[in-house]
């Protein structure tokens, strides 16, 4: 099954998140992303799935970032599927910067991962020693390369 039945949004305190209503094993998809509204730009309920679409995603915008996540959002084939085991009643959450480029609204984490990257502002802003440790769709690898194709290029021409 791959519905967004078996999941519920969470509100505590204002802060919401995703909560599933039943396990799955690792490698097992949990639901599709949904692509009927798509912008040129982000906001705090979209997910990037190219270099220039973003689309609204529904209740999977209450999905909390994790350095240590649970769930992949597989942009290329449009699925979210589990990382690793989870349990009923388990929050659901992903590593943002897997999807976005540059955030609309960057904040610091406070997940306690040892692997945590502190500040979330999409993966523009993060090394690639630190990206390469993640799931990283393929949007994200080509703009990366963009990136760094174009700080050589600069670097050279300084040299001139
Ligand atoms: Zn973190």
């Amino acid at each position: 099954m791959s519905s967004m039945e078996t999941l519920t949004i969470k509100t505590e305190n204002k802060f919401r998140s995703l909560v599933t209503k039943q396990a799955y094993s690792r490698g097992e998809v949990i639901c599709d992303i949904p692509t009927e509204k798509l912008f040129d730009k982000a906001n705090r309920y979209t997910v990037q799935i190219s270099q220039d679409k973003h689309t609204e995603v529904g209740k999977l915008s209450a999905l909390n970032h994790s350095c240590d996540p649970n769930v992949i959002l597989d942009t290329e084939n449009l699925l979210m599927v589990a990382r690793r085991d989870i349990d009923k009643g388990e929050e659901l959450s992903f590593f943002y910067p897997s999807t976005e480029w540059e955030m609309d609204a960057p904040f610091i984490c406070l997940c306690g991962a040892s692997s945590c990257i502190h500040v979330v502002a999409g993966a523009r802003f993060l090394p690639l020693s630190t990206l390469e440790n993640h799931y990283l769709n393929k949007h994200i690898r080509e703009m990366m390369i963009e990136l760094l194709e174009n700080t050589e290029k600069h670097l050279s021409e300084l040299k001139k």
